[in-house]
């Protein structure tokens, strides 16, 4: 039987980049995929006549990987629209005005929101991403909820929400009552600081002409037959000197095994012999957030001809966050929304009918009745998808990061495991999904053996 150097389970933007840096150094490597497409959670399809980008489409600045990367394969980007007046819905549904990045409320609750941002950020330049664990005060900060933390640092309750947006709703898309203040300060620190995430114009900066799919279609290109799809693995048999993967009952030897799926489904793989149980303790208390992305094409950007940027907050609105998402080039104009975590569950349990009307509804809450009524209107589900299973990515329950965070960087005989979900820098971002590829690309080729 052939023996693979490396055989890599998954072609989302981890599983690629590692199987293509491996490729490029000389190795003998198989990509095996369960779908019958490479990208994982990056996604482009068609609707009506236009490309809608129904997973991650957008890169900041500190992406340096994700940058570097786009470069490399000769990819372009264009920057969001975000001229004019953006919008700010507060808590009686009333739509105010605004420029720069200053909310539109009393002075006092400005001055605690930059408060608040300033104690996170502080704590955040205290964590290396890649060990958070290590931070100073991991113990006591990993020991509460964020909502916990947040309650006893302000008795502002609209700087209260409006910080929780940033962190619950908007990045983690859970509760903040279900992840741990480390967590949320490690979400920071895997962005720069806590300044960046709340910056629209810096983290939403830049799309990619084509579409953020581009990348794992291009390392797909590149590695050719090299990737197999439609490719569900179901077993993996080890011992110290490699191991044997099977696919539809088709044996594959190999030296090495990389698992670049998200924790949550290393579990759907049997696994001979078991993972030691910390190692499964630590996946246990990972799960997926749960977000719809939701896109409505217009006619035209109604918005801009209003002076509005397209750009919407509201912390109590159905659609938490809203931003004009006009594919590059196009003369009809794009906004696309976020319903987050317990809002999610409950547009979940109504019809599609209902829940498009009660989302357009809360768009039209930000620009109008003209929001009402798209031609296109696609709602992102991967959910309901068993291969993801969630959005964005996953995170760690409360306590869990501290007890059994590093366990889920270790490898386990020929086994390595990685994924965007347990990255450092770029930690839920495509950024970190392409510099874990990287570091597992860099510690194989390291190897002895090899
Ligand atoms: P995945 O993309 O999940 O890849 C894992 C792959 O493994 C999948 O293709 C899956 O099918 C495959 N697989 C699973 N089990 C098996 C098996 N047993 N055998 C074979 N194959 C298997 N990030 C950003 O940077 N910017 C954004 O704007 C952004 N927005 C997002 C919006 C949405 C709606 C979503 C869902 C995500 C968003 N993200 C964003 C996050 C980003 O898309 C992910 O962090 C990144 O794509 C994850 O890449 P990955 O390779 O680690 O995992």
């Amino acid at each position: 039987m052939k023996t693979y150097d490396t055989v890599v389970v998954g072609a989302g933007a981890t599983g690629l980049t590692c199987a293509w840096r491996l490729a490029e150094a000389g190795q003998d490597v198989l990509v095996l995929e369960a779908r019958d497409r490479v990208g994982g959670r990056l996604r482009t399809e068609d609707h009506n006549g236009s490309d809608f980008e129904i997973g991650g489409q957008w890169v900041s600045p500190d992406q340096e990987a994700l940058i570097a990367l786009l470069e490399e394969l000769g990819l372009e980007t264009y920057s969001r629209f975000r001229e004019g007046e953006s919008l700010y819905v507060d808590a009686a549904g009333v739509a105010r005005r605004f420029t720069g990045e200053d909310l539109p409320v009393e002075e006092q609750t400005a001055k605690e929101i930059d408060r608040l941002i300033g104690v996170v950020d502080d704590l955040a330049a205290q964590m290396d991403p890649d060990r958070p664990w290590e931070h100073p005060q991991a113990a006591e900060l990993d020991a509460v909820s964020f909502a916990q933390w947040l309650d006893a640092q302000t008795t502002d309750a609209e700087a209260r929400d409006n910080i929780a947006l940033y962190l619950g709703p908007a990045m983690l898309t859970k509760p903040t009552h279900s992840f741990s203040a480390l967590t949320a300060v490690l979400m920071s620190a895997s962005a720069g600081s806590f300044t960046h995430l709340v910056d629209a114009d810096f983290i939403l900066d830049k799309r990619v002409v084509g579409g953020l799919a581009s990348v794992p279609a291009a390392l797909a290109e590149r590695l050719g037959e090299r990737v197999r799809l439609s490719a569900d693995v179901t077993h993996v048999d080890w011992s110290e000197s490699g191991a044997v993967v099977t696919v539809d009952g088709e044996q594959i030897a190999t030296r090495n095994v990389v698992l670049a799926l998200p924790p949550t489904h290393v579990r759907r793989i049997r696994i001979t012999p078991e993972l030691p149980a910390e190692h499964r303790h630590a996946r246990e208390h990972q799960s997926f957030g749960l977000v719809i992305k939701v896109q409505a094409e217009y006619d035209t950007p109604f918005w801009r001809e209003a002076g509005r940027s397209g750009t919407g907050f509201g912390p109590w609105q159905l659609v938490h966050e809203v931003y004009d998402n006009t594919l590059h080039g196009k003369e009809t104009g794009t906004l696309v929304g976020f319903v987050s975590d317990l809002n999610a569950d409950a547009m979940g349990r109504l019809s599609a009918d209902e829940r498009q009307a009660a989302i357009l509804a809360s768009l039209a809450s930000y620009f109008g009745d003209a929001a009402l009524t798209p031609r296109t209107y696609v709602e992102s589900d991967w959910q309901h998808q068993e291969l993801t299973g969630g959005a964005y990515a996953t995170s760690f329950d409360v306590g869990s990061l501290t007890r059994w965070g590093a366990k889920l960087h270790e490898p386990v005989g020929p086994i390595r495991f990685g994924s965007s979900d347990i990255a450092g820098h770029g930690f839920q971002h495509v950024d970190g999904a392409v510099r874990m590829g990287t570091r597992l690309a860099q510690q194989l080729l390291e190897q002895p053996s090899l």
